[in-house]
Formats: C-alpha cells, sequence, structure tokens
C-alpha cells in the first residue's frame, strides 16, 4: 500500500527531527499534500496510526493534513494555480492552462508530500 510507505517516511522523519532537537514528545504533525498526490488523507492517518503505537515519543501525536492547490508554469507565461479538471484514472488527472489552454503544463507544485510542521515538547 502506497499510504504505508508514505506514513513510514513521515514517522522515520519525524524522529529524526524529534531526535535532532532533544524532544521529549511530538505533539502535532503537520503535513501538506499537493492535489496531485495520489494519497488517502484517512489511510495515509490510518498508517500513521498504525506505525506510531510502538513509538512512545509519538504517543500523543496529533496528524493534520493540509492540502495544497497545484500550480503550474506554462510557455505562455502563465504561473500560477490551476483546477485539475478530470480524474482520467485515479492518478492521472487532465490539466490544462487556465490561459492558453496548453495540455500538460510544466507542474510546480501539487505532486509532492511534505511535512510542514512539527510541534514538539521537550
Ligand atoms: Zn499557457
Amino acid at each position: 500500500m502506497h499510504e504505508f510507505s508514505v506514513a513510514e517516511a513521515i514517522v522515520e522523519k519525524t524522529l529524526e527531527i524529534a531526535d535532532r532537537e532533544k524532544a521529549e514528545s511530538v505533539e502535532k504533525i503537520t503535513i501538506q499534500k499537493g492535489d496531485l498526490a495520489h494519497i488517502n488523507n484517512e489511510q495515509l492517518i490510518f498508517c500513521i496510526n498504525a506505525i506510531k503505537e510502538k513509538i512512545e515519543m509519538l504517543d500523543k501525536v496529533e496528524v493534520e493534513i493540509k492540502t495544497v492547490n497545484v500550480t503550474i508554469n506554462c510557455s505562455c507565461g502563465y504561473s500560477g494555480e490551476v483546477e485539475p479538471k478530470d480524474h482520467i484514472t485515479d492518478i492521472i488527472m487532465a490539466l490544462n492552462c487556465p490561459e492558453c489552454g496548453k495540455p500538460d503544463p510544466e507542474i510546480k507544485e501539487g505532486r509532492e508530500i511534505t511535512i510542514e510542521n512539527i510541534e514538539i515538547k521537550k
């Protein structure tokens, strides 16, 4: 399951930061998820909860997932947000530049999953 490996990576990174900061526990993890990242929020939280059970430092952690809009750079000069129009399949979406209509513009943001913030208790 894709969500599980993403959850593992998030937990690993969180622990790395918590360790570096000499944290006693982690209170909250805020995750930014691009609109194009093919991740189910509930499943991701479910996986994080499953992994953190064995980790004392994450005992009381709260997980928040924020969705980030897709932004593109188009050859016509448009740079900004775009709404994915259709889900062709689960993972492929039709994207057109809202200015000139060109399909398949260069995607700046929207694919990635990043840890935006981690709140720790020392
Ligand atoms: Zn364009």
